[in-house]
């Protein structure tokens, strides 16, 4: 059985309109919650602004941190999209994947997308799709 991720319904949304905000570009950041629930999405700038490839700098990436720590929210994903192709992880995604315990979301900016919004744990050079339960907080 794939294991959960779970967030609110607001951080779905929120994604699915940052993917399609620049679709020309890979769009990033943090996300954090409590809990275990991904609550809160910490939008970073994509220092390369390519449409293949994503790096938040370091200095942004402290702030995001420092944020977190203010907040005291956990560090629970990272997130980025792919304007073209599946919205699955790349061999880059998969080597460069320095967070065993987040959640790697891959966002597709496309209409016509099945999942605008996928899941993966990515350890050990391997990828797994993740099932996202979806939270409705009131
Ligand atoms: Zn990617």
């Amino acid at each position: 059985m794939a294991r959960l991720v779970r967030i609110t319904r607001e951080v779905q949304t929120a994604l699915i309109a940052e993917a399609r905000l620049e679709p020309a570009f890979e769009c990033c950041g943090l996300l954090a919650g409590r809990n275990g629930l991904i609550t809160t999405v910490l939008s970073a700038q994509n220092a390369v602004a390519s449409p293949t490839a994503f790096d938040i700098a370091p200095a942004e990436l402290f702030q995001l941190f420092q944020r977190m720590r203010n907040e005291r929210l956990d560090h629970l994903g990272i997130y980025h999209s792919h304007p073209t192709g599946e919205n699955a992880p790349s061999q880059r995604d998969v080597a460069s994947a320095y967070y065993p315990d987040a959640a790697y979301f891959i966002l597709s900016p496309r209409l016509e997308a099945a999942q605008p919004v996928r899941a993966f744990s990515i350890r050990d050079g391997r990828a797994e799709e993740l099932q996202i339960e979806i939270v409705d907080v009131s």
